[in-house]
C-alpha cells in the first residue's frame, strides 16, 4: 500500500435517495429484471435489512455490485438514548457529517415517530432549541425516510410505526417537496404502510404552503403552531409572524379544513408569565370559537440558556378551563422521554457543545 496516500473512505450514494428511474436503469444495465428494485426496497422498508449482504433472495454477484455502488442506508446512528418509558431518541449522522434528531414514542399498539425535515431551523421561535443557530440545509427525501426506517427498526419484531408526527427539527413546509416524497413511500403498502390520516405535519404557519398542501387532497393532519392569540405577542414569540400575521394563517388553515375535511390542531406552547394568563386564554378562545379546531397545549420544555419558564400548575389549569368553557377541544401534551432530552433540538445541541473546542 502506498503509505503517502492513505485510502480515503468513499461515500457511496444512499439507495433510498436514488430516483426510481435511475435505479431501474441501474438494474437494467446489469441485465437484472425490474422486480429486483422492488426486492431491495422491500428488504430495507419491510425486512429491516441494514446491509445488502443479508438480502438472501438476490444473486450473490448482484449483492456485491450493490455493495460497491450504494450505501443501503446513507445515515448512521451517532447516539441512541432510551428512556425508562421506552421512548427512544436517535441522533442521526448524515453523509455530510451534519446531524438531526428523531424520536420513537411507544404506547402500544400506538408507536409514533417524530422526525426532522431540516438541519437546524430558520424560523427562530424564541423558545425553541432547534433554531438557535439558524437553518443549515434541507434534508433529502431519503434522509427523512431513513429516520422512519431507523425508528421502525427499533420497534419489537412484531411492531410497526402506526403514526408519524413531523415535529422534529426544522420547518416541514419549508421543505415540502422532499417531505411529501418521503411520506409517499411511508404511506405506500410496499413502503411502511402508515396512512396519511396518521401523519401530522406541524408548521409555524406558512399560508401559501398550507394552501398548497390543502390542494393536494391528501388526508394529512395539520397542526399549526400558534403560541399567541394576537399579532403583537405572536411576533415576539414567533418572529416570522411579522410577515404573515395570524389572520392569514387562520384563513389558510380554514381553507385546509374546507378542502380536506380534516380538523386542524392549534399548538400553543405555554410560557410561564408570557402567554399563559387568563386574558390570553380568553383571547384565544374568541379567536378559535366557531372553527372546528382542536387545541394542543404544550408546557414549555426547558432549554438550557433560554430565559423561559414552564407555566405554574394553577396558570395551566385556569388556561385549560377557560378554553373548555368556551367549547374548545383541548389536550395537554404528555411529557415523554424527558430524561433523554426528547424535546426537539436539545440532544444535537448538547452533543455539538460537547464536541466544540473549549
Ligand atoms: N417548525 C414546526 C415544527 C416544530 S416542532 C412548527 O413550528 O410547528 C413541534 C412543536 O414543538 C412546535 O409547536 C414547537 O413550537 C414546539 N416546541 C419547540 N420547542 C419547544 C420547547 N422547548 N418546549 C415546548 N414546545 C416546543
Amino acid at each position: 500500500m502506498d503509505l503517502l496516500s492513505p485510502p480515503v473512505a468513499r461515500i457511496l450514494p444512499a439507495f433510498l435517495d436514488q430516483p426510481a428511474d435511475a435505479l431501474r436503469t441501474w438494474f437494467a444495465d446489469r441485465g437484472q429484471p425490474a422486480m429486483r428494485l422492488k426486492q431491495v426496497r422491500r428488504w430495507l422498508l419491510d425486512g429491516r435489512a441494514e446491509s445488502f449482504e443479508g438480502m438472501s433472495d438476490l444473486p450473490k454477484d448482484l449483492r456485491a455490485e450493490l455493495i460497491g455502488s450504494f450505501a443501503p442506508l446513507g445515515t448512521r446512528i451517532d447516539r441512541h438514548l432510551q428512556a425508562s418509558d421506552d421512548t427512544h431518541k436517535l441522533l442521526v449522522r448524515l453523509a455530510d457529517g451534519k446531524s438531526v434528531e428523531c424520536v420513537l414514542i411507544q404506547e402500544p399498539p400506538r408507536r409514533t415517530a417524530c422526525i426532522s425535515t431540516q438541519v437546524g431551523c430558520g424560523m427562530g421561535c424564541v423558545f425553541c432549541a432547534s433554531g438557535l443557530n439558524g437553518v443549515v440545509r434541507n434534508l433529502t427525501a431519503g434522509e427523512i425516510l431513513e429516520q422512519l426506517v431507523r425508528l421502525r427498526n427499533l420497534t419489537p419484531p412484531d411492531g410497526r410505526l402506526s403514526h408519524v408526527v413531523v415535529m422534529g427539527m426544522g420547518e416541514p413546509l419549508a421543505n415540502l417537496d422532499s417531505l411529501l416524497e418521503a411520506l409517499e413511500v411511508a404511506g405506500h403498502k410496499d413502503g411502511l404502510g402508515i396512512g396519511a390520516r396518521h401523519i401530522t405535519i406541524s408548521t409555524v404557519g406558512l399560508p401559501v404552503k398550507i394552501r398548497r398542501l390543502a390542494d393536494l387532497g391528501k388526508q394529512y393532519h395539520l397542526a399549526v403552531s400558534l403560541h399567541a392569540p394576537n399579532d403583537l405577542l405572536r411576533t415576539r414569540i414567533v418572529p416570522t409572524n411579522d410577515k404573515t400575521g395570524i389572520n392569514e394563517i387562520l384563513a389558510a388553515a380554514d381553507y385546509f379544513h374546507e378542502k380536506t375535511g380534516r380538523q386542524v390542531t392549534y399548538e400553543y406552547v405555554l410560557l410561564g408569565g408570557l402567554n399563559d394568563s387568563p386574558r390570553e386564554a380568553r383571547e384565544l378562545a374568541t379567536l378559535l370559537r366557531g372553527r372546528k379546531a382542536h387545541v394542543n397545549l404544550i408546557p414549555f420544555n426547558d432549554v438550557e440558556g433560554l430565559p423561559y419558564a414552564r407555566p405554574t400548575v394553577e396558570a395551566q389549569t385556569a388556561f385549560i378551563d377557560t378554553l373548555r368553557r368556551a367549547g374548545l377541544s383541548v389536550k395537554v401534551r404528555k411529557r415523554k422521554g424527558s430524561e433523554i432530552d426528547a424535546a426537539c433540538g436539545q440532544l444535537r445541541r448538547k452533543v455539538e457543545q460537547e464536541l466544540a473546542p473549549a
